[in-house]
């Protein structure tokens, strides 16, 4: 198991480049060898980060599944490779949400972004419906089939994945009780493991959803999760700061 200890925000639609810069420098400081940090700011904030990123690493909240093409709006792996950015985050739960981006889209996306040599980072998580009718596990673990099915074991060390339980995340969302999450990171180191064997181990997980600095110590101590993906709670980087701080001292 990897025991690096990754720790990031989404920033999802907040923050100007300027606004995200102040944010980077405020928290450079906290980057060390003994864990990743990693912000994923909007893309107009891209150009700004990777020249000062330092150790942290920047990525980017999406992109499209083609090469390049008549897809007004869109940014693509080759156009996120060339400014330098570390990551992209894929199948965030807004964007299947809100955007439709689908299992099968995912699949494609993940194998375009690894082809340009971006790490990928993969979010999966289940809905309030399937979590209230027991489908936590069969969720996370069709995602994650289905989205890395043209993965390698060559792509493992640029793949990463999140678990976000999307009944937790975001305005309205409430912090995944343990046993839930306990059981669901199982579902995900399981598929983890049938699709890649035992090297599916050194995959880092990570929990997302609601976790603040009075609740990221239980999450980051729970086996076979190496990292918290942190939303609202580290917005500014006193929060940031904040809720690092109390997951760094619970990992030891
Ligand atoms: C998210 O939306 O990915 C997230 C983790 O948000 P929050 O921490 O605000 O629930």
């Amino acid at each position: 198991m990897d025991r690096l200890f990754y720790f990031g925000s989404n920033f999802k639609m907040h923050q100007t480049a300027a606004e995200s810069a102040a944010f980077l420098r405020a928290v450079a400081h906290a980057a060390n060898s003994n864990h990743q940090l990693f912000l994923i700011p909007p893309f107009t904030s891209l150009t700004a980060l990777t020249p000062i990123k330092g150790d942290i690493w920047i990525g980017a909240q999406t992109m499209h599944e083609a090469e390049e093409g008549a897809y007004t709006g869109e940014i693509s792996a080759r156009m996120l490779s060339a400014l330098g950015v570390d990551l992209v985050m894929l199948g965030h739960a807004e964007r299947r949400q809100h955007f439709g981006e689908t299992d099968a889209a995912l699949r494609r996306k993940v194998r375009r972004a690894l082809d340009h040599g971006l790490r990928v980072l993969l979010c999966v998580g289940e809905t309030a419906l399937e979590h209230e009718c027991g489908a936590s596990a069969e969720t996370v673990v069709r995602q994650l089939k289905i989205a890395l099915r043209d993965a390698t074991t060559a792509d493992l060390p640029r793949l990463l994945i999140a678990y976000e339980p999307v009944w937790s995340i975001g305005v309205g969302g409430t912090p995944a009780p343990m046993p839930d999450v306990i059981y669901a990171v199982g579902a995900v180191r399981g598929a983890l493991r049938a699709l890649f064997g035992a090297a599916g181990d050194l995959i880092p997980v990570f929990y997302g959803g609601s976790v603040d600095a009075d609740n990221v110590g239980g999450y980051v101590q729970i086996e076979g999760i190496n990292g918290a993906f942190v939303g609202r709670a580290a917005w500014t980087p006193e929060g940031f700061l904040n809720v690092f701080n109390r997951a760094s001292t619970a990992k030891g």
